[in-house]
């Protein structure tokens, strides 16, 4: 009887241990398979095909997963709302609260900011890979953003005649983008930090330096989401 107490709380220790996560109020569930230093992303609660995605990848292959709680594209925050990607850097994040609740009091807004910005060191410590590893983010677009947007603040690009312009890789890095631009897949390189930083997180990897890529598919395309990410396991 004994025994299967200790196996017990070994056990529930072992799944409480590093299962949330959270920057000021806005709180992310962790999923963990084995010790692999890759570290995934889950930022907008209504992408659900980029959340199926994911937890379907998790279930298979080594890494760690960080999966924004809600279901809504904005973060409940202090009463408010947020954009939990625009929250990576203290200008982009001071816009957002702006954005978003503009009725609040200077002192709301301020107090609120801070609460962020004191927060984002160690989140970063606990998403950014260690070893040079790569940092996956997954997200899913409706009609009206397209690889086309991006290519203006992009160094390179390569798009495939057959590929879904809405359907695209962005990253960091370019040996990572040599890879990709051989994928089937279309993908953008964006390797330098850009004029006016907006607060996401492909900006804040940029910055420090991380290797970063973003899976951009259509809300839905659950199978195509699936492949691209397929082909990162085992390629990058
Ligand atoms: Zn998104």
């Amino acid at each position: 009887m004994l025994k299967l107490f200790l196996l017990a709380s070994i056990y529930i220790f072992a799944v409480s241990q590093n299962d949330k996560a959270q920057i000021a109020s806005i709180q992310f569930k962790v999923i963990q398979n084995g010790d692999s230093d890759r570290r995934y992303i889950w930022l907008h609660g209504d992408e659900q095909t980029a959340r199926m995605a994911l937890e379907n990848h998790m279930k298979r292959y080594k890494g760690k997963a960080f999966l924004v709680q809600g279901i809504l594209r904005e973060s409940e925050f202090f009463g408010g709302i947020i954009d939990p990607n625009r929250i990576f850097s203290s200008d982009g994040a001071q816009a957002n609260i702006q954005k978003y609740n503009p009725k609040w009091t200077q002192r709301k807004k301020s107090e609120s900011l801070l609460a962020i910005n004191k927060d984002r060191k160690s989140f970063f410590e606990s998403i950014f890979p260690p070893n040079g590893e790569l940092l996956v983010a997954l997200h899913n677009n409706y009609k009206g953003y397209n690889i086309y947007k991006e290519l203006s603040r992009s160094d390179a690009n390569s798009i495939k005649k057959d590929q879904n312009p809405r359907d695209f890789f962005i990253c960091t890095n370019r040996s990572d983008y040599e890879i990709l631009s051989r994928s089937p897949f279309n993908v953008v390189l964006q390797e330098k930090p850009p004029n006016k930083d907006d607060g996401s997180l492909s900006w804040a990897a940029n910055r420090n330096e991380i290797r970063y890529v973003n899976i951009e598919t259509r809300l839905g395309w659950l199978s195509q989401q699936k492949k691209m990410l397929n082909f990162i396991e085992k390629n990058l």
